[in-house]
């Protein structure tokens, strides 16, 4: 959400006369776009600011400013934080960077515009697409779901849907350019809807726009995972057959104090619906180790239903309180120490079986989307397949941008390997 929150703003800031410039050093303006999910996620942003504001000491007209979450969050105490910060825009206000940045150029002096107006959808821009070969295209914005964990629906606002034809009309473009890998963006996509057009409703229509090859989505909430958008992906050619389906925990009473609104029982017959409607589908998950109250039972029982699903992936998390949120008030938040232990128990449960998951790809072909040369090597090349496995295999660059049929040999790591097959 953030690349695509960045390429919106570099299409804002161009339109109004500003360059984008690749290297840093060439840069007059620095802008960092942030995310409060988490606080690792801001100390290390904290981090970066005060690394790249010592370019002010040789670069006097330099201006730094901060966008995105954290921005929303912490406002003018940012400025406290870093003095050096000459501006803070919150995530309903970047049409009014140009304004903000031009008159500090004028007028120097500390700016900060975090209002929030619940209803912002940027709707008449087209982003800069930043990828090489894939796109984000935003469908929605904000949440309304407060799980009492996330500090999402405070910083981005109510939740609103793109008007679909605008959507269509962005997306055809995207493939225009050249970008045939599309997501679709959201806190929550299951729950878009348009003038009555929702998401299974959606999937249809982009998955006739020609221009366009592949078609993703994320996030989807287990609440709002409607049977009829299983059915439209199983049946949609361009669909892939992946999806991320956020789990967060496998114990219902956690899941209840985290206002998920579905049980594990729940969650356990979507995987099993989705892997009877589409049997190579690769599903991957957020989960959260050491929610407050988490009992050693209750994080078993996550761990457990981990094991049984068998995740292609899984994003682990230690709970991390977010001042504001229901969560952070709780009073039986757990020990440091045991949220960090639980964490590395999911983490070593997940490597083992995302290894066996892609070793199970040993044998098949698969349809790989080119989109680099590989890292390792200028003789091979690195793409993604539908169900987004990253492949490297022989071959010329000349097939970058095109779609190529891999037979898998080999899995290292979360890497397959294989040869081109006609
Ligand atoms: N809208 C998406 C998730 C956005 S946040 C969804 O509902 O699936 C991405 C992930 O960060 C969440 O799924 C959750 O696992 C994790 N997360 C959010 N808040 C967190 C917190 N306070 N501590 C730890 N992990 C958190
Ligand atoms: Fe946060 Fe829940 Fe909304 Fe996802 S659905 S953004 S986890 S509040």
């Amino acid at each position: 959400m953030n690349v695509a929150d960045s390429e919106l703003v570099a299409s804002i800031l161009e339109q109004n006369d500003f360059t984008i410039v690749d290297n840093i050093d060439d840069a007059e303006i620095i802008i960092f776009n942030t995310c409060s999910v988490r606080q690792h996620a801001e100390d290390r942003v904290m981090g970066r600011i005060s690394n790249e504001i010592s370019r002010k000491n040789s670069n006097k007209q330099l201006k730094i400013g901060v966008i995105g979450c954290m921005a929303q969050r912490l406002g003018k105490k940012l400025q406290e934080q870093n003095e050096k910060i000459d501006f803070v825009v919150g995530t309903d206000r970047y049409k009014k960077l140009p304004e903000i940045i031009t008159n500090l150029f004028k007028n120097p002096g500390f700016r900060s515009d975090t209002v929030v107006n619940n209803k912002e959808i940027y709707e008449d821009l087209y982003p800069i697409h930043t990828g090489k070969l894939n796109a984000f295209v935003t469908i929605m914005r904000g949440c309304n779901n407060f799980c009492s964990y996330c500090i999402v629906p405070y910083v981005r606002g109510r939740e609103r849907s793109r008007n679909a034809e605008d959507i269509i009309n962005d997306v055809h473009k995207t493939g225009e350019q050249g970008f045939k890998d599309v997501t679709l963006l959201g806190q929550n996509v299951n729950s878009y809807n348009y003038k009555g057009i929702d998401f299974a409703e959606l999937l249809r229509r982009v998955n006739k726009i020609e221009t366009v090859k592949r078609i993703r989505f994320v996030t989807s909430h287990p609440k709002d995972l409607s049977d009829e958008v299983i059915e439209v992906m199983a049946n949609s050619e361009k669909v892939c057959e992946h999806l991320h389906l956020a789990m967060q925990s496998g114990d219902d009473e956690i899941l209840s104090r985290m206002n998920r609104g579905y049980t594990a029982k729940h969650y356990y017959s979507i995987v099993q619906k989705l892997r009877k409607a589409m049997p190579d589908i690769a599903i991957t998950t957020d989960v959260i180790a050491g929610f407050p109250g988490e009992t050693q039972a209750q994080f078993q029982q996550t761990y457990d239903l981990m094991k049984k699903i068998e995740f292609d992936y899984a994003f682990t998390f230690k709970y991390s309180p977010r001042e504001g949120t229901k969560a952070a008030e709780f009073n039986d938040h757990i020990l440091e120490e045991t949220r960090l232990d639980r964490l590395q128990q999911l983490i070593n449960l997940q490597q083992d079986i995302t290894l066996k998951k892609y070793q199970d790809q040993i044998g098949k072909i698969k349809e790989i989307y080119v989109e680099k040369v590989s890292k390792k090597s200028i003789h091979e090349l690195a793409g993604k397949s539908r169900d987004f496995k990253i492949t490297v295999f022989k071959g010329d660059k000349s097939l970058i941008g095109t779609f190529v049929n891999v037979k898998i040999t080999d899995a290292v790591g979360w890497t397959l390997k294989g040869k081109i097959v006609k």
